[in-house]
């Protein structure tokens, strides 16, 4: 799954549970997941790290940095970074990705993804913070 959906599932997930624990944790499963549904990637890596950190500090600007949905959004679009970092994959291994990752190719469009991803984070952005409004 491109980049700056990943982030935004993960972002949608933390908003929802509230819980920067939480979203820390369910970040890296939604990304299994969402890695999981047949999808098409993007071929450009500067488009995906460039579309991805600007989800990120949309979200870091608009909500906080340490609100559940940045940080549910962080660690959802973590394990990609195995892809840019050679450290994170000692022995030439990848964990999210090589054997024992769920990445599948398939059907699901870039366009859609993207077009998602951009509707998530407005919402996540758009949507003032319980107890803004007190
Ligand atoms: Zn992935």
């Amino acid at each position: 799954m491109i980049v700056s959906l990943h982030v935004a599932t993960g972002a949608a997930a933390g908003a929802a549970t509230g819980s920067r624990l939480t979203s820390l944790f369910v970040g890296p499963i939604l990304h299994l997941a969402g890695d999981r549904i047949p999808h098409r990637d993007i071929g450009s890596r500067r488009f995906e790290i460039g579309s991805g950190l600007l989800c990120l500090f949309l979200l870091a600007g608009k909500r906080s940095p340490l609100d559940p949905a940045t940080l549910g959004g962080l660690a959802s679009s973590a394990p990609d970074l195995e892809h840019v970092l050679p450290f994170l994959r000692p022995r030439g291994g990848k964990l999210f990705h090589g054997r024992y990752g769920w990445h599948r190719s398939g059907r699901f469009a870039t366009q859609v993804q993207l077009l998602l991803a951009g509707a998530i984070i407005g919402g996540l952005i758009a949507q003032p913070k319980k107890g803004d409004s007190r």
